[in-house]
């Protein structure tokens, strides 16, 4: 068994042979005449097939086609490339520069452009594709497609039945092929070294997880094949519920958003449905560079992000770093227990600098919409006390500077027991709390995730555990604030039937989770446990039961 990492462009899990598809080398060194020739006959027939097929496209896939078809006929496109060939080029380079060019214009703008920018990338392999003739792959069997590039188009034309999923190096969670991969409702995983496999063997695609299994144990592909039937039909439904409005048991609204980490993440986000933003790890737009962003370059993110959902709420968290999280620019002090030292909160107020730039771009951002703040791993009132002199502090500086800022509400994050402990404590200082159920976990069991030897203590399910949740929700009630959670277990389906029932506010998870959700909470209904004497395989057996009924509503 080996497990290939990647990114999900979609969701869903699927089970079948690979079938990996070696695109032909293209050997394109023509020159001069016959180089413009052989554009103008590739053009003219690449325009043929996309107009033959443009009546039976979905919306999304005209859009993509009538794109390229624009960019085909486009003057100054032929015109620099007949220029590049003047030079001397051959027809392959002269094309790949060429497009590089346009490339680079959409590349500077927005991420919806920057999407533009991916379809010219492809467009340019359908040009060579045509040039040598090659076809599309015919599946005989169902199979897993997995190479090193699917483009959009080429995933349009590839017969259906017989597709299970797809698995390429290129292509980004907004581009084309993963847009209409959600369309298609087939699992596709983006990103992952598609190297080292070899083609005809046993694999699973696990779109929820962004993983690929290669010659899965019988176990796996036992679990799997549950998961598999039971997904088919509800991604299916899922994907009409994206924009239905789930209602708490009391009417009011039932908020399912979404854990993002970049601009990026958020137009996935507002695709899928999200009411809001639960979670922005802004830890994501630390990493990979080699300085750290500037409060100008932060500010426009948030503010994008903010005004993207406008009225429904988007919680910015401050820098969570320590722990496991290294930026690679900051020097960080050897800690004997770095787990139990300087993370989150703890790390913003030891080193205050890049803390209060980061404040006063969310302040400046906070202006014409509805950001919230959240600060991370709190565990005392004096923590928030600390941070918000420095939001203060800020304050000033921006004053100073003349610059336009607004106070959001301010949360915290629910990450030890401790916080829980300290509900009431935090009444008079903080606005709201967001559940952070993967550090609460380790904490309260004191169990690293990672370490196998202690795997059977990952019991998210313990009764005690679930107490310790309901006492969160209802000390936060009782106060009369709003509490969310952001950590993975909420996107788990029978926790969130928990969830829902305790009577949270929100439940925040990765996008492409979300309409599955929204699907789920069309037909929930409340489950009465009492935790008290209950043990683990009881409460599960309850879970399950009401987690059948509901399918049974939803059909499936
Ligand atoms: C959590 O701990 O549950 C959480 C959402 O924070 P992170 O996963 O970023 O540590
Ligand atoms: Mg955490």
């Amino acid at each position: 068994m080996k497990i290939i990492k990647g990114i999900s462009g979609s969701p869903g899990v699927t089970i079948g042979k690979v079938f990996l598809w070696i695109k032909k080398e293209k050997d394109l060194n023509y020159k001069g005449d016959e180089a413009k020739k052989i554009w103008r006959e590739a053009k003219e027939a690449l325009k043929e097939e996309l107009n033959n097929r443009l009546l039976d496209l979905s919306e999304t896939e005209r859009d993509l086609v009538n794109f390229y078809l624009l960019l085909l006929d486009d003057p100054t496109f032929e015109e620099f490339l007949f220029e590049k060939i003047d030079e001397g080029l051959d027809f392959k380079t002269a094309v790949e520069i060429t497009t590089e060019r346009f490339k680079k214009e959409f590349l500077n703008l927005d991420v919806y452009f920057k999407m533009r920018a991916q379809d010219i990338e492809a467009l340019k392999e359908e040009i060579f594709r045509v040039v040598v003739g090659e076809s599309y792959p015919s599946l005989e069997e169902p199979s897993i497609l997995v190479s090193k590039e699917v483009t959009p188009w080429q995933l349009i034309n590839i017969p259906k039945d017989k597709l299970l999923g797809i698995v390429s190096e290129k292509g980004g969670v907004l581009s084309h092929l993963s847009i209409i991969a959600r369309n298609l409702n087939l699992p596709l995983l983006i990103g992952a070294n598609v190297l080292e496999i070899k083609g005809g063997e046993l694999a699973i695609l696990d779109g929820e997880k962004g993983i690929l299994i290669l010659d899965p144990s019988s176990q796996e592909v036992e679990k799997y094949q549950r998961l598999y039937e039971r997904y088919k039909i509800l991604q299916k439904k899922a994907i009409e519920f994206k924009n239905y409005v789930p209602k708490k048991e009391n009417g009011e609204k039932f908020f399912i958003s979404g854990n993002i980490g970049n601009l990026e993440d958020a137009f996935l986000a507002l695709e899928q449905g999200a009411m809001g933003i639960g979670l922005f790890r802004t830890e994501f737009l630390f990493l990979e560079r080699n300085d750290p962003p500037s409060e100008e370059e932060q500010y426009e993110i948030y503010k994008k992000v903010g005004d993207l959902f406008l009225n429904y709420p988007v919680i910015i968290r401050t820098l969570d770093i320590g722990g496991d999280k290294n930026v690679p620019y900051i020097q960080f002090e050897r800690e004997e227990n770095p787990f139990l030292g300087l993370r989150g909160i703890r790390w913003s107020l030891y080193e205050k600098v890049l803390f209060k730039t980061q404040l006063k771009a969310i302040l400046r951002a906070s202006i014409g919409n509805n950001i919230h703040m959240m600060f991370p791993m709190v565990d005392l009132v004096e923590e928030v006390i600390e941070a918000k002199k420095l939001v203060k502090e800020a304050v000033e500086e921006l004053e100073k500077e003349g610059k336009e800022y607004k106070i959001p509400p301010i949360g915290i994050m629910l990450e030890t027991p401790i916080s829980i402990l300290n509900i009431n404590r935090f009444a008079d200082f903080v606005d709201f709390f967001s559940l952070g159920t993967n550090d609460l976990f380790q904490y309260t069991f004191a169990v690293d995730r990672t370490n196998e030897k202690v795997s059977y203590l990952y019991r998210p399910y313990h009764p005690a555990f679930w107490d310790l949740i309901k006492e969160a929700i209802d000390s936060a009630h009782k106060i009369g604030k709003w509490i969310g959670i952001c950590g993975e277990l909420g996107g788990d389906l029978r926790a969130f039937l928990l969830l829902y029932s305790l009577g949270i506010d929100e439940v925040s998870v990765a996008p492409l989770r979300i309409p599955i959700l929204k699907l789920l909470s069309s037909k929930i209904a409340k489950v009465d446990v009492s935790f008290d004497s209950l043990q683990e395989d009881e409460l599960l057996e309850v879970l399950d039961k009401h987690y059948q009924k509901i399918m049974e509503e939803i059909g499936s």
